[in-house]
């Protein structure tokens, strides 16, 4: 199986566990209750995800809900296809859910990608997600709208950070000690060299400038840890990350 990296934080009563893999991150909030699943990989990770959760010696039954920071195939696909069999609900922003649905589609295609597809590093990129099943168009048919995260596993809080996908979300987990950034922030992604606090460019990106607004809105916040979608862990204060993204 490819890398499987898995990083721990605990919080005490509750353990936050960044999946960090080649492609993507997804996160597993644990606690007493149960497992909070937030995102899934690729539709070909679906297994890696089931991997993931044996690895913190849990497994699909336990968990109770997944939560989407937002519908693009490397962060759905995995729960879609885990979804033939599941029997747990999957959440997203009101303003997402129909994306999730895949009542319409706001993500980079083969015309948007044309333009960088001759750089060495997305053509190695390529390769690698059409392999997971990045042109699988599948949806979660009956993904729901998020209304109060915060009573299962890990008690997540919703932070509504719109502009990578209109609906997109971040969660704080561990009374607010680290922030789950989905992709509004990260800290690097296979097609770009640079490493380091990060949004993402303008291909992956439905509205730009609303996710500088969104992530500027995190330096209010007071999480020393980051989690983000792509790339590693990150620990320090969200407000230099936040700089340092923006800049
Ligand atoms: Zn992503």
């Amino acid at each position: 199986m490819a890398r499987l990296d898995i990083t721990t934080i605990d919080h005490g009563s509750a353990r936050t566990h960044l999946v960090h893999t080649d492609y993507v991150n997804w996160v597993i909030l644990q606690d007493d209750d149960g497992v909070t699943l937030v995102d899934g990989g690729y539709p070909g990770q679906a297994d890696a995800v089931a991997e993931s959760l044996r690895r913190v010696g849990s497994d699909l039954s336990e968990v109770q809900a997944a939560l989407l920071t937002h519908a693009h195939v490397d962060h759905l696909g995995g729960l879609a296809r885990i979804g033939r069999t599941r029997s747990f609900p999957i959440y997203a922003d009101p303003a997402e859910v129909a994306h999730a649905r895949r009542e319409y589609l706001e993500q980079a295609d083969a015309s948007t990608i044309a333009p960088i597809a001759h750089r060495p590093r997305v053509m190695r990129w390529l390769a690698g997600v059409v392999r997971l099943g990045v042109l699988d168009k599948t949806g979660i048919g009956d993904a729901q709208p998020l209304v109060d995260p915060s009573v299962l596993p890990g008690r997540p809080v919703a932070v509504p950070t719109p502009g990578h996908t209109r609906g997109h979300s971040a969660f704080l987990v561990g009374d607010g000690e680290a922030l789950i950034s989905g992709d509004a922030l990260i800290s690097g992604h296979p097609t770009v060299k640079r490493r380091g606090p990060q949004c993402l460019g303008h291909v992956f990106t439905h509205d730009e400038a609303a996710n500088a607004e969104s992530v500027a809105a995190l330096r209010d916040l007071d999480a020393v840890i980051l989690m983000p979608g792509h790339g590693p862990m990150l620990c320090g204060r969200l407000s230099t990350f936040v700089d340092q993204a923006l800049a």
